[in-house]
């Protein structure tokens, strides 16, 4: 197998890429599991931190520890400094324009959540059609079929072919004058497939439709512009991105923002409220009611800064060569069959070895210390198209190494056959 140090050389024009040092960042990728070293292989459910998160978020917890915007103390002052900072850190990870375009939520399902329940309610009526595709993890599902269900919408999805590509045509003949929204993931966490989510912008946008991506699965592999992509709303969570849980943000461009009404109503989200009336705060605000998950934000900073200080395109350079190289060793496996094989791929390397079944291949894995995710991983639509309610999916972050790749196929090429 190759150097860790080859690959980082050969990758043109790039500082070399040393992920010894970055795996010392991540404290939690050092214990052993099952007496073995721990291989954490299952990024696409969650990625481990660095001590940057870990420290900033418990630096938040030791000295400034407040709430925000309410008493004119000192800890507050710095707590609602913290809070804003982090707002301006995610502007420039998405290439937003403007702060007030960026709302922290509890992750990517809350995020699909408001602009369903906003936005969806104020625009989308009987008959109105929302198109969706068989890619989508069930945040970009449930929200919208709720959401049909209460005001006689319609749901239409384009499908994909046998690599688990979309098939662009398909959506190109779903557009029509009674399409009010077009709401797709950028990557595929079940199948790893990359959409052209630039071109399908494109393509509504001819028909004034507006487009909301969820960036769940793409904020730890691509790097983000919305205003280059003039995506309408993007989505995603801090803990797909080394970031902590339970915090997350939605980008809107402000227009959209400013013209949607308040999803949750409470503290922090009013200028003045009396029995018989409310006047809200502007954007952001208006759609942060109650005390946010300050610590989360700082943590969410403190990730954002780490990725964008060792430069997101190297660290997808890395683990764009070591997803192609776990591809090419996967395939000497005897009978497995890998799930996914679109062109444009990220991180996933689902798979599935008939004769074995799918949880047994996890369980025995995790007896090696290798960790992954046996299941139907959210996205049922997606494996159904194959066929199966559930696969093996190991997928990669920066941290991952040939190594551990090596030992995945070496493990995987020993397994007891029932
Ligand atoms: N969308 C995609 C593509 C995902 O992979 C996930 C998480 O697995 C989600 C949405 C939901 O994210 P969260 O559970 O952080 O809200």
């Amino acid at each position: 197998p190759m150097t860790e140090e080859a690959v980082a050389s050969g990758v043109a024009g790039l500082s070399p890429f040393d992920v010894s040092a970055i795996r010392k960042d991540f404290p939690a990728l050092h214990q052993r599991v099952n007496g073995r070293p721990l291989v954490w292989l299952d990024n696409a459910a969650t990625t481990h931190k660095p001590h940057a998160v870990i420290d900033a978020t418990s630096s938040f917890y030791s000295r400034d520890n407040s709430n925000i915007h309410r008493a004119a103390h000192q800890l507050a002052e710095r707590s609602t400094a913290l809070f804003e900072a982090g707002r301006e850190k995610v502007q420039r990870f998405l290439g937003a324009a403007d702060k007030h375009e960026i709302v922290f939520l509890r992750g990517t399902t809350e995020a699909i959540n408001l602009i369903a329940n906003s936005y969806g309610r104020q625009n989308i009526g009987e008959g109105d059609e929302i198109i969706l595709t068989t890619l989508e993890h069930h945040a970009n599902i449930v929200p919208w079929q709720l959401l049909a269900q209460q005001t006689g919408a319609v749901i239409r999805v384009v499908p994909i072919n046998d690599r688990g590509e979309l098939i662009l045509e398909e959506f190109v003949r779903l557009l029509n004058p009674r399409t009010k929204i077009v709401s797709i993931t950028h990557v595929s966490n079940a199948l790893g497939t990359v959409n052209p989510v630039e071109q399908i912008i494109q393509l509504a946008h001819a028909h004034g439709v507006p487009v909301v991506v969820d960036g769940a699965q793409s904020t730890p592999h691509i790097p983000i512009n919305v205003t280059a992509l003039d995506a309408d709303f993007f989505v995603f969570s801090a803990h797909k991105i080394f970031g902590p849980t339970g915090i997350g943000a939605l980008y809107a461009k402000r227009h959209l923002l400013e013209a949607m009404p308040p999803w949750q109503g409470g503290g922090h989200m009013i200028k003045d409220v009396t029995f018989e009336r409310t006047i809200y705060q502007s954007v952001p605000e208006k759609f942060e009611a109650g005390t946010p998950d300050i610590a989360g934000v700082v943590g969410l900073g403190a990730a954002v800064d780490y990725l964008m200080a060792l430069g997101i395109p190297a660290l997808a350079a890395y683990e764009h060569s070591l997803l192609e190289y776990a591809m090419e060793a996967l395939a000497t496996v005897t009978g497995l069959k890998p799930i996914g094989t679109a062109a444009n791929k990220a991180s996933v390397l689902s798979f599935v070895i008939p004769g074995i079944p799918n949880d047994k291949i996890a369980q025995h894995l995790d007896q090696h210390g290798i960790a992954v995710r046996a299941g139907h991983h959210c996205a049922l639509p997606a494996q159904r198209h194959f066929g199966l309610e559930t696969t093996v999916r190991p997928s990669l972050a920066f941290y991952n190494t040939h190594d551990e790749v090596d030992l995945l196929v070496e493990v995987l090429k020993k397994l007891p056959k029932r």
